[in-house]
């Protein structure tokens, strides 16, 4: 059976010892909990674990969980799945953060539904925080913005007033060469350079995180190391 208190605290002493290794602080990791397709009871074992950021790549599961969820106190939810534009309404309502912005259209939408909720008084929504996904490893099947696109595309989102721009996320192909990685933390370095607003670098999942953390990542993506394998969705 899956343990998932046990599997949390492996990948936390995962984390600490890549961050000693590249003489980074511990706590300069954010550790988010993906639990697509997971059932809330294994989001419940994590949160009473101590773990208080969710990733979920399903809009429509991710609302119930949420719903469910919501007594819960200090629990972040991450949209990190692809972006249809007729969902970012109930995206900018229930989410904190969205990793996988990657065109104007959706970031301006995003901007004006917060706007609607903040007058109907639902200013808890705001800001919403927003990393560019870069399809850094460019393949032609992946989502995500190509490097070149990512500072006009920052510009625009930088200019929306309910939504703070954090950062850049990606997902290098499978055993990607560190090469990529040194590209990814390159343009993140650069974009802070451009923005007050910038802290985060969304990079590394179960298999790659102590690489991703070599190379700057302030928020590493896990799902199968905590919750076990998903099901095929
Ligand atoms: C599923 C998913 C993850 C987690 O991947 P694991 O390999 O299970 O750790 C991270 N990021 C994104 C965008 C995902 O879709």
């Amino acid at each position: 059976m899956i343990n998932i208190k046990d599997n949390l605290d492996k990948i936390k002493a995962q984390i600490a010892q890549a961050c000693q290794q590249n003489n980074r602080l511990v706590d300069s990791v954010l550790l988010l909990a993906v639990s697509k397709t997971k059932p809330i009871e294994d989001i419940e074992q994590a949160y009473v674990a101590g773990q208080h950021h969710f990733g979920e790549n399903y809009l429509q599961e991710a609302l119930q969980k949420i719903e469910q969820l919501s007594h819960l106190p200090e629990i972040y939810w991450h949209y990190i799945g692809p972006i249809q534009s007729n969902k970012t309404k109930q995206i900018a309502n229930n989410f904190s953060w969205v990793h996988s912005v990657d065109r104007e259209k959706i970031a301006l939408r995003l901007n004006d539904h917060l706007k609607e909720s903040i007058n109907e008084k639902q200013s808890h929504l705001t800001p919403l925080n927003i990393c560019l996904q870069v399809n850094i490893s460019e393949e032609k099947t992946k989502s995500g913005i190509s490097p070149e696109q990512i500072f006009a595309l920052a510009d625009v989102v930088n200019q929306c007033e309910n939504l703070t721009l954090r950062g850049l996320m990606a997902i290098p192909e499978k055993n990607a060469r560190p090469e990529i990685y040194q590209k990814m933390a390159k343009l993140f370095i650069e974009l802070r350079s451009r923005y007050e607003s910038i802290d985060t670098l969304s990079l590394g999942m179960s298999n790659d995180l102590s690489l991703a953390v070599k190379h700057g990542s302030t928020m590493v993506r896990i799902g199968t190391a905590i919750f076990g394998q998903r099901n095929n969705k």
